[in-house]
């Protein structure tokens, strides 16, 4: 079987300390993606740094490597066909006050700054996530029982 989509999720600490962990979760479960890594840490400002990197020379970069290492993060993968896109989807617009009712964002958050979670914007940054929060002997490769109810035929 070919290797199916993955996406790194993390729901920062605004959202573990709001209590928003089972909210999140469910949204995921619900649409039908497969979890297959799951875990809670504090965030080392070495991995926040790596993460994202590509902000490094932003305004506020050192603002977000604060926060995003000031408390525990649920970080996960999940699986699916499109999941990716999907994912970026479910979460919303950046900005939480562009996000869209009924995308988390929308849903849970006013803040750009205290926007809830993160969710990998592409094939190669995917990669890229999953290999640096997750060792591979922490991914499941598992099928759910309703696979087949999953996938279009
Ligand atoms: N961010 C911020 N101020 C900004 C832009 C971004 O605090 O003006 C934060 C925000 O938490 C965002 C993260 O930096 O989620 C990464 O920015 P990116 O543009 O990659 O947004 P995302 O991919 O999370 O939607
Ligand atoms: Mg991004």
């Amino acid at each position: 079987m070919m290797a199916a989509e993955r996406t790194f999720i993390a729901i920062k600490p605004d959202g573990v300390q709001r209590g928003l962990v089972g909210e999140i979760l469910g949204r995921f479960e619900r649409k039908g993606f497969k979890l297959v890594a799951l875990k809670q840490l504090t965030p080392t400002r070495e991995l926040a740094e790596k993460h994202y990197g590509v902000h490094r020379e932003r305004p506020f970069f050192e603002g977000l490597v604060a926060f995003i290492t000031s408390g525990p993060v649920v970080a996960m993968v999940w699986e699916g066909d499109g999941v990716i896109a999907s994912a970026r989807k479910l979460i919303g617009a950046t900005k939480p006050l562009d996000a869209e009712p009924g995308t988390i964002r929308g849903d849970l958050a006013v803040n750009i700054g205290r926007n809830v979670i993160h969710g990998s914007d592409g094939c190669e940054t995917a990669a890229f996530e999953i290999g640096l929060w997750f060792n591979s002997t922490e991914l499941n490769n598992w099928q759910p029982s309703d696979y087949v109810w999953r996938v279009e035929s």
